[in-house]
């Protein structure tokens, strides 16, 4: 089997469609059994090759980090703009220690660091909970 993108002439819609050979596709669009799913025209043709990425175990990187991320704050609490008071409280003792993440000033961030705070940078940007839809 093989799968083309296809165009419709008519309408302009991209679609896909598996064909048992490449032989077998320009069989069936000469009899006009190819037709475009949208409008059904027969005025279809290949539509202009772009790279294919492999769909399966080829997730983007910024699709793994986004996972790695997801995963390694899964036990964190978020604790949004708090969060340098709130690592500085956990770091002196005052509150009971928990992984946390929240937003930083890179002044707040450098001042907890020059403290001796354990904080890292997140590689991507979270959206606070109570921003997710
Ligand atoms: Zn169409």
């Amino acid at each position: 089997m093989i799968v083309f993108d296809l165009q419709c002439r008519d309408g302009g819609e991209t679609f896909e469609a598996w064909f048992r050979s490449s032989a077998d596709f320009d069989q069936q669009l000469k009899q006009g059994l190819v037709q475009c799913p949208f409008c059904q025209s027969d005025n279809v043709a290949k539509a202009p090759m772009a790279p294919r990425l492999p769909r399966k175990g080829g997730a983007e990187p910024l699709a793994r980090l986004a996972e790695f991320q997801a995963e390694m704050l899964k036990d964190s609490r978020w604790v949004g703009d708090k969060f340098a008071d709130t690592a500085r409280a956990m770091h002196s003792g005052e509150i009971e220690r928990e992984t946390v993440h929240g937003n930083a000033t890179i002044e707040q961030a450098k001042s907890l660091v020059d403290d001796g705070v354990p904080v890292a940078p997140l590689p991507l940007p979270v959206v606070p909970p109570n921003q997710v839809n």
